[in-house]
């Protein structure tokens, strides 16, 4: 395993790992020019460490741009935790981790993501106060303010590529019913959207069923559904060669981080008529909600705050359209271009 000529170590300013008792983990600090580095503990059974430092490496690089992007005043950094979260999880292993994070001293403040929750981030507050995302004194647990990020950004895309914004009759197919994927589910379907949906997870499906009439598919089959828009929900790198092939959807558009296997499978999305809304600028919501963290945190606000994705994501359209790019390279330019203007200051 490398670090320093690792393929995605891109300037990281530093990457930090930690062995204390059962816990094994990353953290991640890509850039720290607009703020303290901001990004969710993810905890996942990898199978070996370059795979767990890819994932740092690529999450954290990730956050930076989120943040730049979304006008934060936040850096971009990661934790990733070794270990299954259904069997690995203890008392112990969060407050190893919250030591961890302190002693970081501030550069980096962790929240909740894949494989962890809010419950996970009260334990790591009594060794921390590096700590977004608590329910209590906290904003509570992001997704629901991620949903409503994609929701918008869904009805952006509806807007760019149909001329028609509303959900209503729209067919979509999500891949992923977690914290974010059965929220947006609810939004969706409040909204009339007609929904096909999959999780590895067969209670999850059902839910979906019983609460927004969502029809089942298997997991793999997500990806041949005759749909308007595709929306995935659960782990990144899933557009690669193949699956675009298959894709009959004309817009891209969900929560998962690093959806694109590699940049140039943006291109490709362009290439095959598929408006792809890039990840970072569609998954924001959570991290602006936590930017109202406070005493006075105000959830109308914090939401109305995230809606302002729809026209961050119209504008990166129009750009991509402007200047013939693949709506990923907008997004990168405007997200750097902020990030240069940061260090110049
Ligand atoms: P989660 O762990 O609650 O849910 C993920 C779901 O995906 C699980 O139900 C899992 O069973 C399912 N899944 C995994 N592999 C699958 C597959 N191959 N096919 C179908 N389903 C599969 O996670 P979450 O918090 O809902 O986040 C979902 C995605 O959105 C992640 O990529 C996360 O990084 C990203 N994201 C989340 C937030 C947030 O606020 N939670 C913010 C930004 C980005």
């Amino acid at each position: 395993m490398t670090v320093f000529s690792h393929r995605s170590f891109d300037d990281h300013q530093s990457v930090h790992f930690h062995a204390d008792g059962g816990l094994k983990a990353i953290i991640a600090i890509h850039n720290t020019v607009r703020g303290p580095a901001v990004g969710g503990c993810r905890m996942w059974p990898y199978g070996d460490d370059d795979a767990a430092l890819t994932d740092a490496l690529r999450l954290s690089h990730g956050m930076t741009l989120k943040s730049a992007l979304a006008e934060m005043p936040f850096g971009g950094g990661k934790s990733i935790v070794i270990g299954d979260p259904a069997r690995d999880k203890s008392p112990a292993l969060w407050r190893a981790m919250g030591r961890f994070v302190e002693s970081l001293g501030g550069r980096y403040i962790v929240a909740e993501d894949v494989g962890t929750s809010p419950a996970d981030m009260e334990i790591i507050r009594r060794e921390t106060r590096f700590v977004a995302g608590i329910e209590e004194g906290g904003s509570g647990d992001p997704s629901p303010a991620t949903a409503w990020g994609v929701f918008m950004g869904i009805k952006a895309a509806l807007e760019t590529r149909f001329g028609r914004g509303d959900p209503s009759g729209v067919r979509v197919a999500v891949q992923g019913l977690g914290h974010v994927g059965l929220a947006l589910c609810g939004l969706l379907a409040e909204a009339g959207a007609v929904l096909v949906v999959a999780d590895l997870d067969a209670g999850l499906v059902a839910r979906a069923g019983r609460n927004y009439g969502a029809a089942p598919v298997a997991a793999d089959a997500i990806y041949d559904q005759a749909v308007d828009v595709f929306s995935p929900c659960a782990m990144g790198t899933i557009l690669d060669d193949q699956t675009i092939a298959r894709l009959k959807a004309a817009i891209i558009a969900g929560s998962a981080n690093n959806q694109l296997a590699e940049s140039r499978h943006g291109e490709a999305l362009m290439r095959a008529g598929i408006l792809y809304a890039p990840d970072y600028a569609i998954n924001a919501g959570g991290i602006i909600n936590i930017s109202h963290e406070g005493p006075d945190y105000d959830r109308d606000r914090a939401f109305a705050h995230v809606a302002r994705i729809h026209g961050t994501l119209l504008t990166i359209f129009a750009r991509a359209r402007a200047n013939g790019n693949a709506t990923n390279e907008a997004a990168n330019r405007i997200a750097r271009g902020r990030i240069q203007a940061a260090n110049n200051a």
